[in-house]
């Protein structure tokens, strides 16, 4: 037997990417190694019995005494209050809205939870194993289902004074739109630029019914509607990161989420508009870049948040 007792034992977060269709489940070790990950739909219901019931199942078949367990990190689609315990809007996950997910994850699992909106975690992912190592002030938006953003300042997660800051997919980009979002708004980002308007502007245009992969394939295959889906999807998407690029003057942009797939098709059109639209100066020195750690970037910065907080607690 080798003596290994002596070895510094890697500490292992429980991450979780609860999305709105897909919860996956990793074990992160604190170099970023993921050790086992797992993959299905998100239980459905009125409750959140069948998510807690799902992640308690995971858990207890992966903890064992070759890889303890130090804490659980679960992000969400959604924000999560000051302390960080309990979610308050989540429009893709309704059952977990006020539900004290925090505590009784923690009563399940019998580790420290701790829960982060998931393009925050987006954020942290890439900074620490991704496009923006090395950088300290970092945006990242995620282009999926809906768009979501994650603000670091000065290698801080900046949450905001009530939780909700990031939220890039709902700032208005076009009030004369006449199209409603999910959060009361009108004329949001998130309407123009995520996987779900990829496919309502395909069918504006009379294209049939297809998915954004199908509008993207359609795209690359020269079909013009298609390119202008995308082209208009471009022009939204930069004209938010100009915005965004003036507010907050990052030494770089990360954009993560499915969507990124369709770079090539709306790139051109997304840095015309930052040129046109940010001061000059502020336009040449942000760098835009494609996420680098893929669908992984949640569940990385997630075991990275928990880790951190952990050593915060201790010191
Ligand atoms: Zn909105």
């Amino acid at each position: 037997m080798s003596d290994s007792s002596n070895a510094v034992k890697p500490q292992i977060v429980f991450a979780v990417d609860l999305g709105g269709t897909h919860l996956r489940v990793a074990l992160v070790d604190d170099t970023g190694n993921i050790l086992r990950h797992l993959k299905q739909e998100t239980p459905k219901g009125d409750s959140p019995g069948g998510i807690l019931d799902a992640l308690a199942n995971a858990a207890r078949e992966w903890h064992c005494d070759e890889q303890p367990v130090v804490a659980a990190s679960i992000m969400v689609p959604g924000a999560v209050d000051c302390d960080k315990a309990v979610v308050v809007q989540a429009p893709n996950l309704p059952s977990l809205i006020k539900f004290p997910l925090k505590t009784e994850l923690q009563r399940r699992l019998g580790w420290p939870v701790f829960l982060e909106n998931d393009a925050n975690a987006a954020a942290v992912g890439e900074m620490w194993l991704g496009a923006a190592r090395g950088c300290n002030d970092v945006v990242s938006v995620t282009l999926g289902t809906g768009v979501g953003g994650g603000v670091i300042l000065k290698g801080k997660l900046w949450r905001g004074s009530h939780g909700s800051a990031g939220e890039i997919g709902h700032t208005t980009v076009d009030p004369f739109s006449g199209l409603k979002c999910k959060c009361g708004n009108t004329g949001c980002l998130e309407l123009f630029a995520s996987a779900t308007a990829i496919v309502r502007m395909a069918r504006e245009l009379g294209m049939k019914e297809l998915t954004a992969e199908e509008v993207y394939e359609t795209g690359r295959d020269g079909d013009e509607r298609a390119l202008s889906v995308f082209k208009r999807f471009g022009m939204y998407l930069g004209i938010g990161l100009a915005n965004l690029m003036n507010l907050i003057d990052p030494q770089i942009i990360v954009i993560t989420g499915g969507a990124v797939n369709g770079w090539d098709l709306f790139a051109d059109e997304m840095y015309r508009q930052v040129r046109e639209r940010a001061f000059r100066a502020t336009a040449q020195q942000v760098k835009i870049a494609r996420a680098e750690c893929g669908d992984n970037a949640g569940l990385l910065g997630a075991a990275r948040i928990a880790l951190q907080d952990l050593q915060d607690l201790h010191d």
